[in-house]
């Protein structure tokens, strides 16, 4: 222990994790706070971190308010139905609202931009979606707040935040280790925005063995935005929301480019448009919401579902009739290189060229993240001009959370899907103007973090070390122990009991109440064997934090699921005990709340207000 030295840092602003959110954060901390100190914490290196690390080739959500073309009123009518009805709707306009001024200033610091011939306009890929050359887009995002902050700190990643020692839910910092080094690090700070990603892995994904980490959502992805909120008591909202995407097969690779701007479509083996197979039986478990335009995601993967359940599978995209076309063929490999060059690995591999052969699609594992297309995430105070006649959505700052000065951004913030990486920038902004506030009107005054307390983390930090040194002279050779379970052991296990009880793609996404409560008591065993994890190295110990927080996000998924009984988004997964979707009982978003001092969860109910009205077409104008 000791042999780890300590490097203290007090600050006003810490943001933990410099992805999308995190440099959002960062840039505009100090563009509200000049004289203060903000640092952020990355577990990477934010020129390379993240969800976006690779590059992207669409940004997913841009209004275009300039030209006219959409209003942040139909961003959140479109997230509302995507996500059957349920969106936080003010954290959704009030991101829909400030996102188009993030945008220009991704293409002022040199994002490369397409543009359309014709209009001059950002090249639309879809309503929302606008295509970018973005394979240095997180170099450039990070650019910015490198120049902004006052350090980041690159290889820290971030194990528990650091509570007010005479308020016990006001935040006082984080604390946590470097991966290389293997330093200990204390963040004193006066408020903390957590912008740390969502959650990859935590059900066992399609790709085990050599393919494990070949991936939808990043490997690097493991919950801590989840997990450092959850373990000090903050409320968490729709966690059971988890998100599965069809992708083409076995490299993951997207299909929004393909379907919107190649204008490819699925069929079945026998080369039938399945979807209206499969309409009645929808309808029956789901209402009208199968017949809103455009159909919700989680309804088209229930088709694709059921049409390979009922073996006539699989399900191919057809590319033949666009690769046809010079220029859509490129644009279809151009797609992958720009984001997922795994895919075009695959397909070379596999002997797959899209001009000659349909290539197979696939339904991935369940992954939990808020800023995507699902809502998972804190329960966060909205914008005091949208939300403040609302007590249940407005509690004095902008996107703080129920513990006082932790704010949340991106993938931690819950109720506003479909942000994306621009959104979840752009709720970092929102953040950080916010936590300037908190800390300029002396909510933050008097905080007091011990060395007591960071003496305490740091012995439980660095444990796992210490559990393999000592169980590792209990064997001679091998990678069992009586006394310590390795990462990755504890990683399979983890992912065995969420696919096998929580609606993994090992039941076809099926779950039920009795289910859940075996996998919960699963789960409570696994945490009691995880205080024995052993780490030989950083890098394991890295590996071993992360398995925590992933841990400790699966439980809270497990009780949200357990909570709402109702299937309100089959094709995401499925309640057996409760086939349907019920509006008359869960026309409501969910919250938990883990006790810090004992674990223990409590679900309750929370409103959904419905504050933008449904669009009212041109003939009911008239
Ligand atoms: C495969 C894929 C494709 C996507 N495609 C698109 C697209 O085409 N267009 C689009 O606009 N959006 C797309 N997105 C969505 C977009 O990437 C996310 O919405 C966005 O990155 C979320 O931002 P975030 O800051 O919450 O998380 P991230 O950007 O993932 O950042 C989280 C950061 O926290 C760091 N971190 C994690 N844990 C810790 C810890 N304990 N301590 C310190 N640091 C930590 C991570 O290293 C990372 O840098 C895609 C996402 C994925 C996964």
């Amino acid at each position: 222990m000791a042999k780890h030295k300590t490097h203290y840092e007090d600050c006003d602003i810490l943001i933990v994790g410099g992805g999308m959110a995190g440099t959002g954060a960062t840039f505009e901390a100090r563009y509200w706070g000049r004289d203060m100190k903000i640092i952020c914490a990355e577990k990477a290196n934010i020129d390379r971190s993240g969800a976006v690390a690779q590059g992207l080739y669409a940004i997913n959500c841009y209004m275009g308010m300039q030209w006219g073309e959409n209003q942040p009123e139909d961003h959140v009518r479109y997230a509302r139905n995507d996500l059957m009805g349920m969106v936080r709707e003010d954290l959704a306009y009030d991101m829909a609202r400030h996102v188009d001024s993030a945008v220009h200033m991704f293409d002022e610091w040199g994002l490369p931009m397409m543009r359309n011939e014709e209009t001059g306009h950002y090249l639309r890929e879809g309503k929302w979606q606008i295509m970018i050359h973005g394979e240095s887009y997180k170099p450039i995002v990070a650019e910015a707040a490198k120049k902004s902050a006052d350090k980041v700190y690159n290889r820290v990643m971030i194990t528990h935040l650091l509570m007010d020692e005479t308020n016990e839910n006001r935040v006082g910092g984080a604390t946590g280790f470097n991966m290389r080094t293997g330093d200990h690090y204390v963040f004193r700070a006066k408020a903390v925005i957590c912008a740390a990603g969502g959650a990859s892995h935590i059900f066992k994904p399609r790709s085990v063995g050599e393919g494990m980490g070949r991936t939808w959502y990043a490997p690097w992805s493991n919950g801590s935005a989840y997990a450092l909120p959850i373990a000090v008591g903050a409320k968490m909202t729709q966690m059971e929301n988890r998100i599965v995407l069809t992708r083409f097969k076995d490299g993951y690779g997207p299909v929004g480019a393909y379907f919107l701007h190649l204008k490819t479509y699925t069929q079945n083996a026998n080369g039938d448009n399945y979807e209206k197979t499969w309409y009645d039986q929808t309808k029956e478990m789901v209402g009208e919401y199968i017949d809103h335009i455009p159909t919700p995601t989680c309804l088209r993967n229930h088709a694709f579902i059921e049409e390979t359940k009922a073996g006539r599978g699989p399900i191919y995209m057809v590319t033949m009739e666009a690769f046809q076309d010079p220029h859509l063929e490129t644009i279809g490999w151009e797609n992958f290189l720009g984001m997922t060059i795994g895919q075009a690995v695959v397909w070379a591999s596999q002997d797959i060229d899209p001009k000659y052969q349909n290539p197979e699609l696939t339904t991935s594992e369940p992954y939990v993240m808020g800023s995507h297309a699902t809502c998972s995430g804190a329960w966060v105070s909205g914008p005091e001009d949208v939300s403040g006649g609302i007590p249940e959505y407005f509690w004095g700052y902008n996107r703080m959370m129920t513990v006082d000065g932790l704010f949340a951004a991106g993938d931690a913030a819950g109720g506003t899907a479909h942000a994306f990486s621009s959104g979840s920038f752009t709720e970092g902004r929102l953040c950080a103007k916010a936590a300037v506030q908190y800390i300029n009107d002396g909510k933050a005054n008097g905080i007091s973090v011990t060395e007591n307390q960071c003496e305490k983390f740091k012995e439980i930090i660095y444990k796992p070390l210490d559990n393999y040194t000592i169980g590792r002279n209990e064997i001679t050779s091998g990678t069992v122990s009586p006394s310590y379970i390795l990462p990755i052991q504890g990683l399979q296990r983890l992912q065995k009991i969420m696919d096998e009880y929580v609606g993994g793609i090992g039941t076809n996404y099926m779950t039920n109440g009795n289910g859940l409560k075996r996998g919960l008591e699963l789960l409570e065993i696994l945490q009691e064997d995880l205080e024995n994890i052993g780490a030989e190295d950083y890098h394991q110990l890295m590996r071993a934090w992360e398995l925590r927080h992933r841990a400790l996000v699966s439980q809270c998924v497990t009780e949200h699921t357990l909570f709402r009984e109702e299937t309100r988004w089959p094709g995401y997964y499925y309640r057996g005990d409760h086939m349907k979707l019920d509006d008359e009982n869960w026309h409501c978003l969910t919250l938990s709340r883990r006790d810090p001092k004992t674990g223990k969860f409590t679900m309750e109910k929370a409103p959904l207000y419905h504050l933008i009205d449904e669009e009212v077409d041109d003939k009911q104008k008239a």
